[in-house]
């Protein structure tokens, strides 16, 4: 039989390419054949990366296609969700993405891949597969809880019984009793027609259930009963390959992640080293996340308050609101400058978590940030805004109680709703000296370990690896 070949397509955001990276690593070092598809400006997300591979032994193609910014009303070289200037044009970018299509199909019908495993945001794929007979295998980038209470929210509408934004309700049909509010949820699961969302993830659902298949970025052991439940509910087929992260196992690999890092590894490291174990609190909100300047204020004091080391990671506002005052609390970074580090714009975020100095990682709870603190074992302090982070949420404080939330509660694109300095403090004073700080410790370790088992040889997310392979190679006859 020929060899396999896969072809990867991730939208281009940062959350999405990592993993996607990642996933192409781990594929073509089991000597499969994977190209990575992308745009122009996104080749360099990739490209060290690739090249650091190659020393390996591990081959990874990258084939780009040109991206319609400007013939969408984007500013040129709008070819990433985080250069999108301001929410209203999120439509425009995904429209620029659908108009992808035909580039694409003119790549598979160039290269003959056995399969797609596109983003789940370009729901067209699945017609490009079908075109062609191949498998379109969908990659989510979220964990199976996630999905699963989502289409939970989606089939059982639980949010139409209650009679106020703030009441909670329970999410039926599940292993564990999740509750949440109104506030938490999407447009899309409120089903709020007009809102530029709905549209783009009806048809990411529709075509997603007609898809082969979905692969997992996340392992077992780590959501047993929603692996289980998933498999029981939906008709395709999944695999959990994950954590995806734990490919990197070298320096460079672990620092240069997306992007170049804005702190120098080794002065990063050096100042990790000079601390005590587990006493650095690190704090990033991933790629997209955005704060109005009073809410960093206020997030600044809560630190300030909570009177732990940190890292902090801050990146540039681009939808700065009206009568912004500057962002941090006059005096700030002097009265903490032995305390704490401020890195302005890209943290080497793998290499950071994995220090044995840090202790917990406050977090946006994006499916990668919230995997990346599981696979390193520190307790997480969750703050969700977006996407389906409150679900991701959910999973860390209630399901495997190795997290404790700041008390976000309202689904929001800016981070502006007021999350008070006290809430704050006292969440990350929890997670850190209280007296419940070592039960979230050792309950963290254990996930990081079982993590570390689930991706060696004969592991539960090596063997998943290893089945995906086999039923793309059992699928259909290969066209050539
Ligand atoms: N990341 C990083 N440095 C940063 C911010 C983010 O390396 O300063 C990486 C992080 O390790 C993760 C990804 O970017 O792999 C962010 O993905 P996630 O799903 O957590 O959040 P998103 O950016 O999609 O909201």
């Amino acid at each position: 039989m020929s060899r396999l070949h896969f072809f990867f397509f991730p939208l281009m955001a940062q959350g999405h390419m990592i993993p996607t990276l990642d996933m192409a690593t781990l594929v073509a070092s089991r000597g499969v054949k994977a190209t990575i598809i992308t745009t122009p400006l996104n080749e360099s997300v990739f490209s060290d990366s690739i090249e650091r591979n190659k020393h390996l032994g591990i081959e990874i193609d990258i084939r780009l296609i040109t991206f319609q910014a400007v013939e969408n009303d984007l500013p040129e070289g709008c070819e990433r969700l985080d250069l999108v200037p301001s929410p209203e044009l999120f439509k425009n970018f995904f429209k620029a993405t659908a108009m992808m299509q035909e580039p694409f199909e003119n790549l598979v019908k160039e290269c003959h891949p056995d399969c797609i495993v596109s983003d789940m945001l370009f729901p067209w794929s699945t017609d490009s597969a079908a075109k062609f007979n191949i498998p379109r295998i969908v990659f989510h980038g979220t964990g199976f809880f996630a999905l699963c209470v989502a289409e939970s929210i989606k089939r059982n509408k639980p949010f139409k019984n209650v009679s106020s934004d703030s009441e909670t309700f329970a999410v039926p049909n599940l292993p564990h009793q999740i509750r949440l509010t109104t506030t938490q949820l999407s447009p899309f699961d409120l089903e709020e027609e007009e809102a530029i969302i709905f549209q783009i993830f009806h048809e990411v659902r529709e075509a997603y259930l007609k898809s082969y298949g979905v692969i997992f970025n996340s392992f077992y052991e780590l959501e047993p009963d929603y692996f289980e439940h998933y498999t029981k509910v939906q008709d395709n087929k999944s695999w959990a390959i994950g954590p995806l992260s734990l490919c990197n196992r070298d320096i460079e690999d672990k620092t240069e992640r997306g992007k170049k890092s804005s702190i120098d590894k080794h002065e990063c490291l050096k100042w990790l080293d000079s601390k005590k174990s587990s006493s650095i609190v690190y704090i990033c909100f991933g790629s997209g996340v955005k704060f109005t300047g009073s809410q960093i204020q206020e997030l600044a004091m809560g630190i300030e308050d909570s009177g732990q080391e940190f890292i902090w990671v801050i990146r540039e506002r681009k939808f700065k609101q009206e009568n912004e005052d500057s962002c941090l609390p006059e005096g700030f970074e002097k009265r903490t400058k032995e305390k704490g580090i401020i890195i302005r714009g890209w943290a080497p975020q793998v290499l950071i978590l994995d220090h044995e100095g840090v202790g917990a990682f406050m977090t946006h709870c994006g499916w990668n940030s919230t995997l990346e603190g599981i696979s390193a074992g520190v307790p997480l302090v969750t703050w969700p805004l977006f996407a389906e982070q409150f679900l991701n949420e959910k999973l860390v404080t209630d399901v495997l109680k190795i997290g404790v939330g700041v008390g976000s509660v309202k689904w929001e694109l800016v981070a502006s709703e007021g999350v008070k300095r006290e809430e704050i403090s006292k969440a990350i004073k929890r997670v850190m000296v209280s007296e419940e700080a070592e039960g979230f410790k050792n309950r963290a370790k254990e996930y990081k370990e079982m993590a570390k088992q689930a991706i060696k040889e004969g592991g539960s997310s090596y063997n998943g690896l290893t089945n995906l392979l086999q039923d793309v190679s059992m699928y259909g006859t290969k066209i050539d």
